[in-house]
């Protein structure tokens, strides 16, 4: 995986015969400069300011449409909205147990990931690092660990 300029991405939208129209360029715009994972509700607010009368739906399709372009990774997150981030190099994440907040690690080293059993064929992996970000740890201690 590596990074993905926003020109790239419209110009595999063009091949694909896709429209580009100022709100696709928009939300590339945004999740290129964001550098970290955005739920959709969060882009649609953001997209609003400059688009009031853009739909959820059409955020949606064309979030969508930039996965299946290979511009954008989608995370599923085990509590909370799907996140979405521009492709740039191979990384995983610390997630707040409390707010939410995704956070970006560093490169992924692959090669000091465990092996996947001979004859198995990887695709891909995953790795999640669950806690408690700054801010929510200061106000807990952060040593509870929450009732389930
Ligand atoms: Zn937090
Ligand atoms: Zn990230
Ligand atoms: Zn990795």
């Amino acid at each position: 995986m590596r990074l993905v300029t926003v020109a790239e991405a419209l110009e595999r939208l063009r091949a694909q015969g896709g429209r580009v129209t100022p709100q696709r360029r928009a939300l590339m715009e945004l999740l290129a400069r964001a550098r970290r994972p955005m739920s959709a509700p969060e882009l649609v607010e953001t997209l609003r300011r400059q688009f009031p009368d853009m739909a959820a739906d059409t955020v949606y399709r064309n979030l969508q449409g930039l996965v299946t372009l290979g511009a954008v990774e989608v995370f599923h997150m085990p509590e909370g909205a799907d996140r979405f981030e521009w492709v740039t190099y191979h990384h995983h994440h610390a997630v707040c147990l409390d707010c939410g907040e995704v956070l970006c690690l560093e490169p992924c080293q692959e090669e000091q990931m465990p092996q996947a059993p001979a004859g198995f064929r990887p695709v891909r992996h995953e790795f999640q690092i669950f806690g408690y970000c700054e801010g929510c740890a200061s106000e807990t201690g952060g040593t509870e660990v929450p009732a389930r």
